[in-house]
């Protein structure tokens, strides 16, 4: 950190959801990083819920969990992807917490008598957590996304608590930026403005003017068209940036940099400009991206499969195990809940590998044990990543231990070989919100083992989200037929990673890699499966 006093970012959204303020945020954030700022990135959400942990997939897309244990909103796992920088609990922070912090002082009387209200109450307590970043003393910029759209009822109190926090650090001190959408009308061949300036108006309505407007379209935008907007909107010509549809996501920062946006950005936070950004290294991976040398096929087996955004860090670690090995990867998304015996070879037997994604509950379980048999059988590379990783337990104990009821205590509480089972300290909680295994714990990996060669090193930390273990009891049988503990947690002796040396590539974890992986750190699991599936397909055509 270079400045004594962080500067402050709001990026909020305005004409329609899912625009893409995420990754506008983390572009940013990469390109102030690239000018040598020290930058983080938080969430605010606007719905009730304490945090997304409760959510189903198919609400918001996946469920992502930093280092420190939070079950976050998915767009924390952009900024980390973008950045490299890891979150925390600190950095996504929902209605439902705030009014939970709120209600919890006024229990303890900590009001002393005052009626509690939305303003001042509410929005010093959003404008408390928007800071609390501030007291790490690590950070230059903090840059603040706020959730859903301008307008909507829930986001009030949000844009309110960013009216008065800009009006109390000063006019240099923050910038806010708002990303709207420029519909292309197929009927009369023209872009429209109108809604880009009834949401500007909606943000002046409630004291904010913005000084930057990014606007999302399917198609360039006239320097005309950017003028009439800068005009309508109060803002600087220059400060009008486009942000049309690109072939992967990893350019945004790139577009966002050919049309200066740090510049402005520095311009407007009264912040000097020194270094030239470093973005080489950016651009070398969006050009192995978009040359793959080969394309390969991989299944993803869960049963979230409509919605890819249900598994977006896993399909982003693909991306980035891709680029690493030269291809492309297709992922394949097939519903567990429709594969069976009948079926599988014609669902998966063309692939170069199989993941079989985590999950909770009994639904489609039966597809994915199925998904393992046929990989284990086959000899075809596969990873299996939590639940993924229980299942490729189940079907090993079933099929060749021959423990024909084995299960998952989970899905069987009365099976007699629960070769997954309950952890200890789980049995006994009942409230479903942050009480699984959460966040960052070491595993040591074995010697001798593919997961070791992966990762180089043999205490590595890796991010957990589950309630359920490898049962210890019945390791002895799994490890006389094939079938190891590569990875253990040194201190509680927890089976973390299950292999099977045999096989080609067959490797279990009840960890999620997924979660760190990263632009400048790929993971090396993900790396080392595609490497595996590349061979593989290589070895077919022989
Ligand atoms: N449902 C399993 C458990 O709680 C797996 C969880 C997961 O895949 N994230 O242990």
């Amino acid at each position: 950190m270079k400045l004594s006093k962080p500067k402050y970012i709001f990026v909020t959204g305005g004409v329609a959801s899912s625009l893409g303020k995420g990754i506008i945020s983390a572009s940013i954030a990469r390109l102030l990083q690239a000018r040598g700022y020290a930058v983080t990135i938080q969430k605010l959400d606007p719905y009730i819920n304490i945090d997304p942990g409760t959510l189903n997939p198919y609400e918001h897309g996946e469920c992502y969990v930093t280092e420190d244990g939070a079950e976050t909103d998915l767009d924390l796992g952009h900024y980390e992807r973008f950045t490299s920088i890891t979150t925390s609990h600190a950095n996504n922070v929902t209605t439902g917490r705030i009014y939970q912090s709120v209600i919890e002082k006024e229990r303890q009387g900590d009001y002393l008598g005052k009626t509690v209200q939305v303003v001042p109450h509410i929005t010093d307590e959003i404008k408390r957590r928007i800071q609390l970043l501030a007291q790490r003393k690590e950070f230059d910029i903090i840059i603040t996304e706020i959730g859903g759209t301008v307008g909507d009822i829930e986001s009030l109190p949000f844009i309110e608590a960013v009216r008065q926090l800009r009006y109390q650090l000063g006019s240099r001190n923050t910038a806010l930026i708002h990303l709207t959408l420029i519909p292309y009308l197929a009927a009369s061949g023209e872009l429209k403005t109108k809604p880009t300036q009834h949401s500007v108006k909606a943000l002046l309505e409630n004291g904010l003017q913005p000084d930057i407007l990014v606007l999302r379209a399917d198609r360039p935008l006239s320097s005309d068209l950017k003028r009439k907007v800068a005009l309508f909107c109060n803002v600087d010509a220059n400060a009008v940036m486009e942000s049309v549809d690109v072939p992967t996501i990893y350019e945004v920062p790139l577009m966002m940099h050919s049309q200066h946006m740090e510049q402005v950005v520095l311009d407007k936070l009264d912040l000097p400009s020194e270094q030239e950004p470093d973005l080489g290294s950016l651009k070398a991976f969006i050009e192995k991206i978009k040359n793959p040398k080969r394309t390969i096929d991989i299944a993803l087996v869960g049963k979230y499969t409509e919605l890819p955004d249900a598994y977006k860090s896993i399909s982003e670690s693909f991306v980035h195990a891709g680029a690493v090995n030269d291809c492309k990867v297709k992922l394949h998304y097939v519903n567990s809940e429709k594969i069976d015996a009948s079926n599988v070879e014609e669902k998966l037997g063309k692939m170069a590998g199989i993941l079989v994604a985590p999950g909770f509950g009994s639904r489609g379980i039966e597809g994915k044990i199925e998904a393992v048999h046929f990989a284990r059988t086959k000899g075809i590379p596969f990873f299996g990543i939590c639940l993924g990783m229980q299942c490729a337990v189940i079907e090993f104990a079933r099929n060749v231990l021959n423990f024909k009821d084995a299960a998952s205590t989970e899905m069987e509480p009365s099976t007699t070989h629960p070769v997954i089972d309950l952890m200890e300290e789980q049995k006994g909680i009942v409230a479903k919100g942050g009480t699984m295994r959460l966040g960052a714990y070491p595993c040591s990996l074995q010697p001798g083992s593919k997961a070791l060669a992966a990762y180089g090193t043999n205490l590595v930390y890796e991010r957990h989200r589950h309630r359920y273990e490898f049962n210890s009891e019945f390791l002895p049988d799994f490890e006389a037929h094939g079938m190891k503990a590569a990875g253990v947690n040194p201190e509680s002796g927890l089976v973390e990673v299950i292999e099977i040396p045999e096989h080609r590539w067959f490797i279990g974890t009840q960890y999620h890699p997924e979660y760190k992986s990263t632009v400048k750190k790929p993971h090396p699991l993900f790396v080392a499966f595609v490497a595996a599936a590349v061979a593989y397909t290589e070895e077919q055509k022989k």
